[in-house]
């Protein structure tokens, strides 16, 4: 379970369950053969869309990327904040759960949004800068890639007076070279084989037919 981000050796038996969940979800579709229509095919095809297609599917990624999330973690959070549009989404269910079970004498948990600028900077709006302002903030997204959208994410967070207490995605791409010095908790973790320009693509080279999606 990716907590740190420590390269694992294999799937742990939890991360194993959640992508055999995304692939029931069709959110990760494993061996198949993909042309993703930029001149690469590829084994792997990963639809964030599918986790938000329908509510009760992110509601429930949520719910179990809640229970690998430390208590600590949990019971410190008073903000959770997400990137548009995945991560807003999966911000925005978490923190509704997390208030559902809240301890009546605790403030409602919020939620804060980080939208893209026309720079394509990650950015807070001043509604949001005040709603982080001297908070704990758990930070989450659909999706980790290179690690660098939830970097700029944080580091807009503490520009405005908010603590990020950890990172937290559903589904971790395995190729973060940005890391933040919080812990980071993935629901399932899957490095993918690399893809091949069309006229290179064994898959093609072997008459496999293309897979829909
Ligand atoms: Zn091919």
């Amino acid at each position: 379970m990716g907590v740190n981000s420590q390269l694992p050796s294999g799937p742990t038996s939890k991360s194993q369950k959640a992508i055999e969940d995304l692939q029931r979800y069709e959110v990760l579709m494993l061996n198949g053969h993909f042309d993703f229509g930029n001149g690469y095919h590829g084994r792997v095809y990963l639809n964030p869309h599918q986790l938000f297609r329908y509510p009760s599917t992110i509601w429930r990624f949520a719910q179990d990327l809640i229970d690998l999330l430390p208590r600590s973690v949990l019971d410190a959070t008073d903000v959770v904040a997400g990137p548009v549009t995945g991560g807003a989404l999966l911000a925005h269910t978490i923190a509704g759960l997390l208030d559902s079970r809240r301890e009546i004498t605790r403030p409602p948990t919020s939620f804060a949004l980080l939208s893209v600028d026309a720079g394509g900077a990650h950015s807070l709006s001043r509604f949001y800068q005040r709603q982080v302002k001297g908070r704990n903030v758990l930070l989450v997204d659909d999706v980790r890639n290179t690690g660098q959208t939830f970097a700029r994410c944080a580091a807009t967070i503490r520009a405005s007076g908010g603590t990020v207490l950890a990172t937290a995605e559903i589904y971790d791409r395995m190729e973060a070279v940005a890391d933040l010095d919080v812990p980071n908790v993935s629901l399932a973790e899957y490095k993918a084989p690399e893809n091949y320009p069309v006229a290179a693509c064994p898959l093609c080279k072997a008459g496999v037919p293309v897979s829909a999606f």
